[in-house]
Formats: structure tokens, sequence, C-alpha cells
């Protein structure tokens, strides 16, 4: 691929340097353990923003590094769900395409969220960031035909509009389960963890509460998570394709919630953005793009 190869030819060098003092310094750092395939994934996933990372941080086209693990220890998932590091929401990889036969899922994969990076991409909603960057969508113009709002960034809305076009042309069987819908801007924090939803970025969308099930609902009086879903695979497939994980591949099951993260569906989302001759000469020269 021309980004991941130009990507390569200008972080070569520092990657191998931090490679060996990694090596040198007798600890297996994360990075050159065996993240790199999701962090060459997630700086794919978004050209916008990000050119590549080294050995401690990711970095962005700004010149704003960032550090991917926060040196704190992992594996605590409760902990990682409120202070995820940008290694901790890449490292359980997201499956796409139909649940296993009978068994519901083992992980929260994409639940956790690094709080900084979505704030840099997005926009801060409690500061007022989020809803300028927000555009309408009419979401199934043929089944519903109202207008919902989501981020412009990343494409994001436009994205909402491909899986719109895709669902509104399926039979009423399966898109009765995609309207009206329950919501996508919404700035809050998610209940269990106080961390921001996807939802407070602008770049989630909650369908057919008719339809829903939530991990917390069936949780009362008993250990039991009782893993149920009533959202047709069908579904899910087309927000999969368009970069959506959904909630009901969580543990923490939330089957109504789709979230815009390709950097956990790499293998299916094409990634139009390529930097052109001109904008890799503006990010060596070190300009400040944000926007
Ligand atoms: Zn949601």
């Amino acid at each position: 691929m021309a980004l991941g190869f130009w990507r390569h030819r200008r972080l070569g060098q520092g990657r191998r340097l931090a490679f060996l003092a990694a090596m040198l310094a007798g600890f297996a750092d994360a990075a050159a353990a065996g993240e790199p395939a999701a962090l060459d994934a997630l700086v794919h996933a978004y050209p916008d923003f990000l050119v590549g990372y080294d050995a401690s941080d990711l970095i962005w086209r700004d010149g704003t590094r960032m550090p991917l693990s926060e040196g704190r220890p992992t594996g605590d998932f409760a902990e990682m769900l409120r202070r995820g590091s940008i290694l901790d929401q890449i490292r359980l990889p997201y499956p796409a395409g139909p649940l296993t036969a009978g068994a519901g899922p083992t992980g929260d994969p994409g639940r956790v969220r690094n709080r900084a990076f979505f704030d840099k991409m997005y926009g801060n909603c409690w500061k007022g960031e989020v809803r300028p960057r927000l555009v309408g969508v009419v979401w199934l113009p043929r089944s519903w035909g109202r207008t919902i709002e989501a981020t412009s960034v990343n494409g994001v809305a436009q994205r909402i509009a491909a899986v719109s076009a895709e669902v509104d042309a399926l039979p009423l069987a399966l898109r009765r389960y995609a309207y009206p819908p329950a919501g996508t801007y919404n700035c809050r924090t998610v209940a269990d963890t106080g961390q921001p939803s996807m939802h407070a970025w602008g770049a989630a969308i909650d369908i057919n509460t008719t339809y829903a099930d939530y991990w917390l609902g069936h949780r009362s009086g008993t250990s039991d998570t009782g893993y149920l879903n009533r959202i047709p695979i069908e579904l899910v497939e087309i927000f999969e394709r368009h970069g959506f994980i959904w909630g009901g591949k969580w543990s923490h099951y939330d089957t109504m919630h789709f979230e815009y993260r390709p950097e956990l569906l790499s293998d299916q989302v094409a990634t139009e953005s390529q930097p052109s001759a001109a904008e890799l000469r503006r990010i060596g020269s070190g300009n400040d793009r944000r926007r």
C-alpha cells in the first residue's frame, strides 16, 4: 500500500533505533512484541490524522505524539475501560462477520477507548467542540426519512449515509430493525465506566430500541450474563463493511449500538484517503494541519 510504504520509509530509521533501544533495555516493549499489526491498522484507519508510530508514541500529522501505553500494567479490564491507553483500545481483535452459533461474545473488543485520542480527532463535547462538526444525514429515506446528525470528521456522516442506502434496500423484515433510530450524537458518559460514549464524539448510532438487548437489563439478581440478541447479522455486516463495530459483540452487550472504529475492521474497510505529494511536502515541513 502506498501509505504503508511511505510511512515506513519516513519512520523506518526511528523505529529501528527504538526497537534496538527496547531490546537493549531487556524488556518486551509492547510495540515491538506483537502489536505492530494492530498499530498499522490504526494508522491506516485514520489517514486524515495519523502518520505512524514508534516504540513509545503514536504520531499525528500535526506532529503531536501520544504515548501508546502510558507505562501502566495491563490485564485489569475494568481499569482499562476507565483509563484505557491507545494500545489497550486496539488490544482485543474484533471478530467481523457472524458470531459462532450458540456462543455469546467472550470479550469487549473496542469497548476500551482512549479519551485523549478521540477528543483530539472529534473534539471534546463538554467544551462545545463536537457540535460544530455535526452534519445531517437522512436516515433510511425510503423507510423513515428523517434527519439524524453525525460528525463529518473521518467521513463518519457520509459512511452512515452509505449504510443507510444499503439498509434501506433490504426487505422490510430486515430493515425494520434499523428505524426509528434511538440516537446518534449525545454528549454523555457510559454508565459503568464514567468515560465518554462514542455518541459524545458524534460517531455512533443506536438503531430501533424495540429490538435492543443490553447487558445490564439481564443481570438483575443473577450472575448469568444471559446473552441475548435479536438484531439480524445482515444489518451488522453492512455496518461493519463501512467501518462500524457492533455492541452486540461485547460481553457487556448493547445490541442496538454501532460505532465508527475502522481500526478494528482493517480487513473490511477501504480507506480512500491517501496523502498526495503536496500533502507529503506539507507534513514534511511540520505544518499544523488541524482544522
Ligand atoms: Zn449507543
